[in-house]
């Protein structure tokens, strides 16, 4: 067909096969394989995003969400967009220019929340770890003590270095400071046990595809009441408007549910499948699911030499470094079993690059069988 003067340039039409990606096991630090049952929900019929039954789905989400985060805030809702787009929200939302923000960074991850607070405006102050340990609450209190900031925020699950931050009694020192406590719990999530009303934490935020078993695409998120207060009480207008919890809640939210965004719907069937999965095991047992795979695969790297970089009462369940041990190259040991054996895993990155093996046991793929594939694979290569 001819427009008036132009002429279509045919040249980028090109014939692309149909798309048939291979069987991988993602055993890396994320995403993990979707559950059988979330991929299904995925292809379910769409409606409009203010459907009557869409809002039935986005309320059914709200409700397990607390579930899984074992909590009664209100506010609890997936963001649209990666786990990274709720750690923004969450700064977007809660940091005021000025404010001033401890972050303990243990990884690299600390490091992405402390530049986002920077770039929101806020005075940032970063308190550090060795890549592998984790904070002493002691630390935390003299931290808190020295900075007496408006939040503090922490990585539960630092999947840069495998280690899970003890938090039960942090929630608390933060109350005695008057502080916030604001959590990335991106790779804990639905994972190892955690528990936002008891462990007092004021904002949390997560992801689709890890704990959850569903693909990226969707970033839970929640906040509790001090933290409303404080974003209630803003001086300045929220920087970012797609993340402004106050407009964002009209759609979430009430009687009224007033266009925002076009929420990804999709991608909500796959999260409501997600945490209905969660809520079907139900937390204990998925926990200890979880405990008890990363436990039989630590004592099957020991069998085959292999070291874990975290010492053991601080190591994640959902994500475990691996020494490479010496003389052996990271990289080719991960591209042959991607390439052989179809199985992901990652290497580390920035202080641990070349050192570590990332692999992840999450949510579906957090089995045993997956596990005795693994070190089988991994046995063969090294031998
Ligand atoms: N925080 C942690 C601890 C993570 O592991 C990740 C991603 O792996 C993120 C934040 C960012 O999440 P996303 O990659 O979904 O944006």
């Amino acid at each position: 067909m001819k427009t008036k003067h132009l002429t279509i340039n045919e040249n980028r039409r090109i014939d692309v096969p149909q798309l048939d990606m291979p069987p991988r096991l993602l055993l890396g630090p994320g995403p993990s394989n979707a559950h059988p049952r979330v991929l299904q929900a995925i292809a379910m019929r769409q409606v409009g995003h203010l459907d009557p039954t869409f809002i039935q789905v986005m309320n059914d989400v709200q409700d397990l969400l607390r579930y899984a985060w074992q909590t009664d805030n209100g506010f609890s809702l997936p963001i649209s967009g990666t786990g990274s787009a709720a750690m923004e929200a969450a700064i977007a939302n809660m940091v005021e220019p000025g404010d001033v923000v401890l972050v303990g960074v243990i990884g690299y991850f600390g490091e992405r929340i402390a530049e986002m607070a920077r770039r929101y405006g806020a005075d940032v102050r970063v308190i550090e770890k060795p890549w592998g340990e984790a904070f002493a609450i002691g630390e935390l209190y003299s931290a808190l003590e020295e900075h007496r900031p408006a939040i503090l925020a922490l990585v539960h699950g630092e999947t840069s270095t495998g280690v899970m931050q003890p938090l039960e009694d942090v929630g608390d020192l933060c109350r005695e400071f008057d502080c916030l406590l604001m959590v990335d719990s991106v790779t804990s999530f639905a994972t190892a046990p955690l528990f936002i009303d008891d462990w007092r934490i004021d904002a949390v935020f997560s992801c689709s595809q890890k704990g959850l078993s569903c693909p990226p695409g969707l970033g839970p998120l929640s906040f509790g009441s001090r933290a409303l207060d404080k974003i209630h009480s803003r001086q300045s207008e929220v920087r970012s408007w797609y993340l402004d919890l106050s407009l964002l809640a009209k759609y979430w939210d009430g009687e009224t549910r007033s266009y925002h965004h076009t929420a990804p719907i999709n991608m909500n069937y796959a999260v409501r499948e997600g945490l209905r999965l969660v809520a079907e095991e139900g937390l204990e047992d998925r926990w200890t699911r979880h405990r008890e795979n990363a436990e039989f695969f630590w004592q099957g790297l020991a069998d085959l030499g292999l070291e874990c970089h975290v010492a053991q009462e601080l190591r994640l369940p959902a994500l475990t470094t691996v020494r490479v041990p010496d003389g052996v190259d990271a990289g080719a040991v991960a591209r042959q079993l991607l390439n052989e054996y179809n199985i992901e895993v990652a290497g580390g990155f920035s202080k641990l690059a070349g050192k570590v093996w990332r692999i992840g046991l999450m949510g579906f793929n957090s089995r045993r069988e997956n596990v005795v594939l693994l070190l089988d694979a991994l046995g063969r290569i090294l031998n």
